[in-house]
């Protein structure tokens, strides 16, 4: 059964119109992955996924199973198990990375059923060490001071530790290097499972040496224009994005 399921999604941001016609389904288990030109509307698709504020929805549906994602609000979705690592994770001060992880946590699993403090930490600190992140990270301020390669690890971490059943992973590959990078993949490859589906976003066909995914698909100008298998992240590394558009008739 269809998991994740995008159809005709227009969406703007301060009046433009980015998203022009948005096809996609994810089904359970299934690792997607977007590539595209920058400008192209993946950050936009992934942040109008998310229902941030400032992206409005002209017209489309999203549904997860079966349910109307649009009517959520934010915080719904992340309970109806959506969730982002963003390109640019944003720094929050006054909260720690434990603060905010505890809290969300909480929220899923509901008054009454809250995680105990203990478990929570030894579930932190066992995530932590997969990911070969300092401990002390747990008592830092949100994403505050953190280098872009400790923030891309911090999103996994958020990942690793809600458990959430549709991930979007923003560029995550973008600011690690290769070592990190490994890291990262064997994070998001642990989590894989029948019931979980990814929507990796990238520009660098490197990342899905090591994320392998079922299905690639070329964005741009606002929608998907083409979609194959790993083979055609490959062409795409190797010969840019060109082709493509001559292919297609597509004029910048
Ligand atoms: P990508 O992630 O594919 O690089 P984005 O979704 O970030 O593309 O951006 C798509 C388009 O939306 C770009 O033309 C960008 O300039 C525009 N855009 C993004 N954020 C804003 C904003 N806050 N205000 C106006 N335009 C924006
Ligand atoms: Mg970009
Ligand atoms: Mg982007």
């Amino acid at each position: 059964a269809p998991v994740l399921k995008i159809q005709d999604l227009r969406s703007s941001i301060e009046g433009k119109e980015i998203l022009k016609g948005f096809n996609l389904e994810i089904k359970g288990g299934e690792i997607h992955a977007i590539m595209g030109p920058n400008g192209t509307g993946k950050s936009t698709l992934a942040s109008t996924l998310m229902g941030h504020p400032k992206y409005e929805v002209q017209s489309g549906s999203v549904t997860l199973d079966g349910e109307d994602v649009l009517e959520m609000g934010v915080d719904e979705r992340a309970l109806a198990g959506l969730f982002l690592a963003m390109q640019y994770p944003s720094e929050i001060t006054g909260v720690t990375n434990a603060d905010f992880l505890r809290s969300a946590i909480n929220a899923r699993r509901g008054e009454g059923n809250e995680i105990s403090l203990i478990k929570f930490i030894r579930q932190m600190e066992a995530k932590m060490k997969e990911l070969e992140m300092d401990p002390q990270f747990m008592h830092r301020y949100l994403n505050e001071g953190f280098s872009g390669g400790e923030k891309k690890r911090n999103e996994i971490l958020q990942m690793m530790v809600l458990e959430p059943r549709i991930i979007i992973l923003d560029e995550i590959d973008s600011g690690l290097d290769i070592d990190a990078l490994k890291v990262v993949a064997a994070g998001v490859n642990a989590m894989r499972a029948e019931d979980r589906s990814f929507l990796i976003i990238t520009h660098y066909q490197r990342l899905l040496n090591y994320i392998k995914p079922d299905f690639v698909h070329v964005m741009m100008q606002g929608r998907i224009v083409k979609s194959g298998g790993p083979e055609l992240a490959e062409r795409l590394e190797a010969e840019g994005y060109d082709w493509v558009k001559a292919e297609l008739g597509i004029e910048d």
